[in-house]
């Protein structure tokens, strides 16, 4: 079975994908993560992130797979944990460029669908209904107002140790939203067989009880 969440930045997608994938026995692949990578690696060995072909070398010759156990899931890339180091505020303002490169996404792409070809899934992201699994037995679509996207973004980014604003956070948000939604190629869209839900009102374990029950035909 594959699960396809897609949805804005702070809709819960990661948060209850990962529950969802626990709860039925399927792999969790957080693509956002695949993305994160490649941005944290074009800081770290300062590649021109305008360059789309010198971008695109780097993603072709980087190795990124998740290590799972039972309690914790961790990005390795190239041999190194980049779990925590992908999270910072630095890495959140630059990865929707890097996003933006088709030649990048076709990379990702296919070694998003290649995780994806063996197992049960749950993958979140922007394009994964569209894309990367067209074929998915549920596309979920999260939402949330931005007011509380970005309450969520500043509260998880205050506990992880750094220190952020509402404003600086919801301007983000704005920004990554709008590239999001209007780049030419993987765009964050709504399908026609996307099932909506809005999770600003809703606790985690509501919006879980909800998708639950649609995956089960309840
Ligand atoms: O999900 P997360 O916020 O970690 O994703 C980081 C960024 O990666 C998004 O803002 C988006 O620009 C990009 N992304 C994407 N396609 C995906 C997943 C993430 O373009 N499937």
């Amino acid at each position: 079975m594959k699960i396809a969440i897609d949805g804005p930045a702070g809709a819960g997608k990661s948060t209850l994908a990962r529950e969802l994938a626990k709860i039925m026995g399927f792999i969790y692949i957080d693509t956002g993560a695949m993305y994160r990578a490649i941005t944290w690696k074009v800081i770290r060995e300062n590649i021109d992130i305008d360059n789309e072909t010198a971008v695109r070398d780097l993603a072709e010759k980087t190795r990124i797979h998740f290590e799972i156990n039972s309690q914790t899931q961790k990005i390795i890339c190239d041999h190194e944990d980049i779990t925590s180091v992908i999270r910072s505020p630095q890495v959140g303002d630059l990865v929707s460029r890097v996003a933006l490169f088709p030649l990048v996404r076709e990379i990702l792409v296919k070694q998003q669908q290649e995780m994806a070809r063996n197992n049960s899934v749950v993958m979140d992201g922007r394009d994964i209904g569209e894309i990367v699994l067209p074929d998915a037995d549920f596309k979920f679509f999260l939402t949330a107002e931005i007011e509380e996207r970005a309450r969520r973004r500043t509260e998880e980014f205050n506990q992880a140790g750094y220190s952020v604003t509402a404003d600086s956070i919801r301007d983000d948000l704005n920004r990554r939203d709008k590239s999001d939604y209007q780049r030419p190629v993987g765009a964050l869209k709504v399908l026609e067989d996307s099932i909506i839900i809005d999770t600003t009102d809703l606790t985690v374990a509501e919006v879980l009880k909800r998708m639950l029950a649609i995956i089960r035909g309840e």
